[in-house]
């Protein structure tokens, strides 16, 4: 588990797109056609997501990597590599050495990179360079492929999503529709407010213990808020809807707010989907990162850890 640290997420986020995934991209294209290159690479971008939330390795990364925004699971960036590389040989002169020894490999043997990232690309229904695209320049191929592997991606993601469901079904709370983490890059935004960014990234993914028992971590079907000692049925949603401790700050946030929905569950939703440059942006990330530090404390206070 990483304790929160002074650097903000979306930087954090971006970095690792930039320089990790960078350095892995090296070779990716031949490392892809082994039939154990799948689970490793999904783990590997999974175990860094969840890494950078600070949350569990058994919690689910699909979730984790939807809120970083990451829409190409591990093998999804793989299989880009191989599309590409592959135009790139497409595209070289004709009777250069690379061209002429990749078109001879396409007619066998069967085992060799040619024809495997071939089949590749087909499982993953997506087209070669040669299947239609002549004429097409580089970067438009590498457009669509990164829009279909997007689109099988989100496919593959759906029944991940779909079963977690705190603080709200993650469908319902993620879509394919513009997110915090890379729109708050561009407006004016305050430094504690993107310091504080990773504990509504960490609050949405449902990552913040905010219920126990006697003081205690526990899986009692009924719980109390940490913060008040009462009953709390559905943790998430007593804190940011009607939990007097935070009368203060929920009022300062919902007036930013027009015509929200009077159901529970729907006023939480559109609080917790509130984007940067929208009014109330500013007060839920704030409210989100006094209401974590606040967590962390009473979890302190009461000799556990790992913090949850
Ligand atoms: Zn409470």
């Amino acid at each position: 588990m990483v304790e929160p640290f002074p650097f903000c997420l979306p930087n954090r986020s971006l970095l690792i797109e930039g320089k990790v995934n960078g350095t892995l991209a090296f070779g990716r294209w031949l490392h892809a056609i082994d039939e154990e290159a799948a689970p490793i690479l999904d783990r590997l971008c999974g175990e860094w997501a969840l890494n950078l939330l600070g949350a569990a390795p058994w919690r689910n990364c699909t979730v984790a990597w939807w809120e970083l925004v990451w829409r190409l699971s591990g093998m999804a960036r793989a299989v880009k590599d191989v599309a590409l590389r592959r135009a790139k040989l497409w595209l070289l002169p004709e009777g250069g050495f690379y061209r002429d020894f990749f078109l001879r490999g396409s007619q066998g043997p069967p085992s060799g990179w040619p024809c495997t990232s071939l089949l590749l690309l087909r499982s993953w229904h997506i087209p070669d360079f040669f299947d239609g695209f002549w004429g097409m320049s580089y970067n438009a191929y590498k457009r669509v492929v990164t829009q279909r592997l997007l689109d099988v991606c989100a496919h593959r993601d759906m029944q991940a999503k779909a079963g977690h469901y705190i603080p709200l079904s993650h469908l319902a709370l993620c879509s394919d529709g513009p997110c915090a983490l890379v729109e708050v890059l561009r407006v004016n935004t305050s430094w504690g407010n993107l310091v504080a960014l990773r504990s509504w990234t960490r609050f949405r993914a449902g990552l913040l213990l905010l219920s126990c028992k006697g003081g205690r971590r526990s899986r009692a079907s009924v719980q109390c808020c940490i913060f008040r000692g009462a009953f709390a049925g559905a943790p998430y949603q007593h804190v940011i809807v009607y939990c007097p401790v935070w009368d203060e700050y929920r009022t300062k946030a919902v007036e930013a707010f027009r015509n929200l929905p009077v159901r529970a569950v729907e006023r939480l939703q559109r609080l917790l989907t509130v984007l940067p440059g929208e009014e109330g942006f500013s007060k839920m990330v704030e409210w989100i990162g006094v209401i974590d530090t606040s967590r962390r404390q009473f979890w302190r206070d009461h000799g556990v850890t790992p913090i949850f």
